[in-house]
């Protein structure tokens, strides 16, 4: 299945040292060819949109551009790794991980900060996931389901670490106690001090059959899938944090969080401005001179504009309230639309005459470019030829 896809980068037309933003350039570019609004019916354009999302919404993502360069389309796939979402043990999360087998282990991988008292109640450690949207599901507010692997309970063992029909045993070493009294004999007499039982690592338990599954430390990682609610207005880049969503606590304690990271692809014809929207909106040279009604697309749907006569290129038309809600329920911001010009370039020899006899009736032309006798010949350099 991966063997037939084609490159991400080859999708987007990019080279692989392309810029974030030369990703987004390119996917834009994509999305304006060959998003289903502009191409109705068209099956072909339709498969290259769904293409091009997907290539972007791995280009887009640091790590999941870095797992694809270095592993390919398997990098990805969500049979991969920690799965899906991964996220899960990325470098950010390391000393976490760390932290867990650490204490499961007795001390043994978390240097120092263990020593104090592996029995205590931690916190689990922050799953970092990231969640792809559209420019509308982000404006609007989805649900998504984000695939993580996380750190639970062993199934085999419930979380003893012992191997089935075994338990843990009281250290002999200390009593259970986890620390050790030792006594030194010195020219003041006899001192006694307290420190933490090497042979339990101050757990005071002592397993002697491992779990096969999770080999001692009762803690496994299993995939899991988590229901997010996207907010509406949320923006590209920003993260959710779902709590209690994490890895397990140690000892009891609280379980960690989820932090999702949200990546919005951007739209081909609209763009974002805080809780506002932009976009460009084309229309006849006859239409801006005479007014018309147009139909100008809204994240609502398509909305009835009556363009007045005389609409200059570059006006803005602003649209209340069809803008992006924003966070927290405080309304919505605007949409503005930027009326472009559309400059017929191939007239046809009747349509040329046309404009000519129309051209002649002009009464205000502009006097910008009348001849008043002291006009000089300006030829074109040979570079503004070759730029045409
Ligand atoms: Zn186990
Ligand atoms: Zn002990």
């Amino acid at each position: 299945m991966a063997e037939n896809k084609r490159d991400y980068y080859e999708v987007l037309g990019v080279s692989k040292t392309a810029s974030a933003d030369e990703i987004k350039k390119a996917y834009r570019q994509c999305a304006k060819k060959y998003h289903p609004d502009l191409n109705p019916g068209d099956k072909e354009a339709e498969k290259k949109f769904k293409e091009a999302n997907e290539a972007y919404e791995v280009l887009s993502d640091e790590q999941k551009k870095a797992r694809y360069d270095q592993y390919g389309h398997a990098g990805v796939d969500s049979n991969f790794g920690a799965g899906g979402g991964f996220g899960g043990f990325d470098f950010g999360d390391a000393f976490d991980l760390g932290d867990i087998l650490g204490s499961f282990f007795g001390g043994g991988f978390g240097g120092g900060r263990q020593r104090s008292n592996p029995n205590a109640p931690r916190k689990g450690s922050t799953i970092q996931a990231s969640v792809t949207l559209s420019f509308e599901e982000a404006a609007k507010g989805c649900k998504k389901t984000v695939k993580i692997n996380r750190v639970d309970v062993c199934s085999e063992c419930g979380g003893n670490g012992c191997k089935k029909g075994t338990q843990p045993e009281t250290c002999s070493t200390c009593g259970g106690r986890g620390q050790v009294t030792v006594q030194q004999r010195t020219p003041f007499g006899v001192m006694s001090s307290t420190k933490q039982c090497s042979a339990c690592g101050g757990r005071g338990k002592i397993i002697k059959n491992p779990c096969p599954k999770c080999h001692g430390t009762g803690a496994e990682s299993k995939p899991a899938s988590v229901d997010v609610t996207i907010p509406a207005g949320i923006d590209d880049r920003q993260a959710l944090n779902v709590r209690g969503m994490g890895n397990k606590g140690i000892n009891g304690g609280e379980t960690g969080d989820l932090r999702v990271i949200v990546n919005v692809r951007p739209h081909p014809f609209f763009e974002r401005d805080g809780f506002d929207v932009w976009c460009e909106f084309v229309v006849t040279f006859a239409q801006a001179a005479l007014g018309d009604t147009v139909y100008v697309p809204t994240l609502d749907g398509k909305v009835k504009y009556d363009l007045p006569a005389g609409t200059q290129p570059g006006e803005v038309f602003r649209f209340k309230n069809k803008g992006i809600q924003q966070l927290g329920g405080r309304g919505r911001g605007n949409q503005y639309v930027k009326i472009i010009v559309d400059v017929p370039k191939n007239l046809n020899g009747k349509q040329r005459e046309m404009l000519r006899e129309f051209d002649k009736t002009l009464e205000n032309k502009p006097k910008n470019n009348i001849d008043d006798g002291t006009a000089t010949e300006e030829k074109k350099s040979f570079f503004d030829r070759f730029k045409q």
